[in-house]
């Protein structure tokens, strides 16, 4: 390394070290703990990688030389509580009044060659554990507590060149553990960091590999890359790669829709807009705080209906005689394909009901026109959308590519109409929903009278009342209704 590149890291740790100001209390207590139990302990991976980029942290994640054991008696007495991660893979979770941690024993885990199961071994070396680790960039390490920067394979450079590169070859890497393959993806999406053109080949070449990780790991990656700021970056890769083909084929199969006259060519290239658009919907921090249908950002069940809204185009595709080309029902069957897709990555129940409900519900605004709904059936789309309602309204206004501008806004006003329409219509009812505090029968028998005129004009009366000052309860409704039918009373008024 030259004497320049020192100087630049050396700035750039300093920022780092900056950046874990917050935690660096912390962190010293706990390097001094290990250290003076006679273990290494070191601060690794996403939070070293994050420290460097100035982004905050999720985790403070640690690793040691430490075993499992021995790390629950270095904690005890210091942690408020630790427990298992995963005694199997050596991580030992532990809390302290706010903070946590999970810290993991050194590993060099090797993997059956035959069933792909990770067999898991204790490593004995900070170097040993790094190089196993998915990325160089997530391969750097702080020694603690003295704060020593440990960066075997250049990870620092890879960073600032926004660099995803295996420590070792990807071949090797990828086939020890497929999910990297996914999660090069999701750091792509996450962090704007590119795969170097040998992972991507490995990519390619492996792809299928995928197919025995588990679903619930497949989930939780394509989770976290939905989740970043820019899922396209991402979902690009997966599809270029025929990763997808594995983990969610609807969305390759969207770019096979070129009819003979080109014109749904773009359906994949549409989705990908609409979820690039939908983000672009999401309520920030403070932003509308009141609303009842605001969809505070990153939205999982909005950007996964967004991205699979169309999904139900391809198998509904009929070319109609006359050259033009149709998709009917393909919200209904996109619906289905959207339920099943979700079920298999092991998606809850209620993400996976969400997501179906609202891909069924994308097209139903499509025949609002310029307004001519009844009320019945604005009321009716209200109904049907429930609490998914807000998320409904973007997905809805998301789902508008056309490049013909007068197009766009005539949408975009006639959905700003229908909101109106539901906003009165909410207003309307909640004033139809308020009541006099006493009903018909309850006035008749206090004031002796049958029903009719006199007995309607008291309860408007009591209406009146009760929308001007609030509830009265019940006895001070029946003092007010006797107080007005003494005015009533009185003769010659
Ligand atoms: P974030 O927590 O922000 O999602 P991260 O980089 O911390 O990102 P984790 O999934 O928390 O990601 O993993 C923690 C660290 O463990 C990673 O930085 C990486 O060093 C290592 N790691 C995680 N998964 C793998 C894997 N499948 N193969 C190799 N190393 C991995
Ligand atoms: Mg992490």
């Amino acid at each position: 390394m030259s004497a320049t590149e020192k100087t630049t890291d050396g700035a750039l740790l300093l920022r780092a070290l900056r950046q874990l100001t917050p935690a660096m209390g912390l962190l010293t207590e706990i390097g001094e703990l290990f250290g003076t139990a006679g273990h290494e302990v070191a601060l690794v991976g996403g939070p070293v990688r994050d420290a460097f980029l100035g982004r905050p942290s999720t985790d403070l994640d640690l690793t040691t030389s430490a075993r499992p054991e021995e790390i629950e008696q270095v904690l005890t007495g210091w942690a408020d509580t630790t427990w298992d991660v995963g005694r199997a893979f050596g991580t030992i979770g532990a809390r302290r009044g706010r903070d946590t941690l999970e810290i993991t024993t050194y590993r060099a885990d090797a993997y059956d060659g035959e069933t792909r199961k990770p067999v898991v071994a204790f490593g004995t070396s900070l170097e040993e554990d790094l190089v196993r680790r998915d990325f160089r960039v997530n391969a750097m390490a702080l020694r603690l507590p003295d704060l020593t920067f440990v960066d075997p394979h250049g990870g620092l450079g890879d960073l600032a060149g926004q660099r995803l590169r295996t420590p070792h070859e990807p071949e090797v890497s990828f086939a020890d553990d497929p999910l990297r393959m996914l999660r090069a993806a999701r750091f792509a999406a996450q962090l704007g960091f590119r795969p170097t053109t040998d992972v991507l080949e490995a990519m390619t070449d492996m792809a299928d590999r995928i197919s025995i990780v588990s679903a619930e790991r497949v989930r939780d990656e394509l989770v976290k890359l939905v989740l970043a700021p820019d899922p396209r970056a991402g979902l690009e890769i997966l599809v270029t790669t025929g990763l997808a083909d594995h983990v969610l084929p609807e969305l390759p199969a969207l770019r096979l829709e070129v009819d003979e006259h080109h014109r749904h060519k773009d359906v994949y290239e549409h989705s990908l807009i609409v979820l690039e658009q939908a983000i672009g919907l999401e309520d920030e921090p403070g932003e509308r705080e009141d609303d009842p249908d605001r969809v505070p950002g990153p939205d999982l069940v909005l950007r996964l209906a967004a991205l699979l809204h169309d999904i139900g185009k391809p198998p509904t595709r009929r070319f109609e005689p006359g050259g033009g080309v149709s998709f009917h029902h393909h919200e209904v069957v996109g619906a289905k394909m959207t339920r099943a897709r979700l079920r298999a990555l092991r998606f809850d129940k209620e993400t996976v009901r969400a997501v179906t409900r609202l891909v069924e519900l994308h097209l139903r605004f499509h025949g609002y026109g310029s307004g001519e709904w009844t009320d019945a059936a604005v009321r009716r789309y209200v109904t049907d959308a429930g609490p998914l309602l807000g998320r409904l309204h973007k997905l809805t206004r998301s789902d508008c590519t056309t490049r013909n501008r007068r197009k766009a806004a005539r949408l975009s006003a006639s959905y700003d109409h229908l909101e109106e329409r539901i906003e009165r219509l909410r207003e309307e009812e909640e004033l139809n929903a308020v009541r006099p505090e006493l009903d018909g029968h309850q006035i008749g028998a206090i004031l002796g009278i049958p029903p009719g005129p006199q007995l309607g004009r008291a309860y408007q009366h009591l209406l009146a009342v009760r929308l001007d000052q609030g509830p009265l309860g019940e006895d001070g409704a029946r003092a007010e209704l006797l107080r007005w039918w003494a005015e009533q009373e009185t003769p010659g008024g």
